[in-house]
């Protein structure tokens, strides 16, 4: 059972001329939605929501984060929404990938995190991208190392 989740939610919000972040085009068309994400324990505790405009490129697909309102980016031109806009990446996915690394000790416990976050690696720099390979192959080794222990003690137990 995994004890993290993540839970998404999608609002259409109007269509905006932008210059593109990601492809460099100017005044391109870009679809804008307001994404709630939902950190969740054992799929049913929220822990914390996450609010963000997303907007994406038309020209090559890409998505940006815009840090205002939709009703900002709405009434904002290429120029003043350029000052908002940063390239998007998930803060669930950042969380995830510290969280893993933190608890990488603890076998089964450090490995759920750490998956989830490995899934996320795609939109972070090589900093992360590297903090989150260590963090899963340590939570892999010390979980491989707490089933092998307690595979060892079950067997000793049993043979007495
Ligand atoms: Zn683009």
């Amino acid at each position: 059972m995994m004890a993290l989740g993540s839970k998404v939610y999608n609002d259409a919000g109007p269509e905006v001329a932008i210059d593109c972040l990601w492809c460099g085009r100017q005044s391109v068309k870009a679809r804008t939605r307001q994404q709630t994400e939902w950190l969740t324990l054992f799929h049913f505790f929220p822990i914390l929501r996450i609010r963000n405009v997303f907007v994406r490129c038309s020209a090559c697909g890409k998505d940006m984060i815009a840090r205002c309102s939709l009703a900002e980016v709405e009434h904002s031109n290429p120029v003043t929404l350029q000052h908002h806009l940063i390239r998007s990446e998930s803060f669930v996915g950042r969380v995830c990938i510290l969280v893993g690394l933190l608890l990488c000790w603890a076998p089964i416990v450090g490995l759920i995190p750490a998956i989830i976050g490995f899934f996320y690696r795609s939109q972070f720099g090589t900093a992360m991208k590297t903090l989150s390979r260590i963090g899963l192959i340590l939570s892999l080794l010390t979980t491989a190392l707490g089933i092998t222990a307690l595979l060892l003690s079950h067997a000793a137990s049993q043979s007495q």
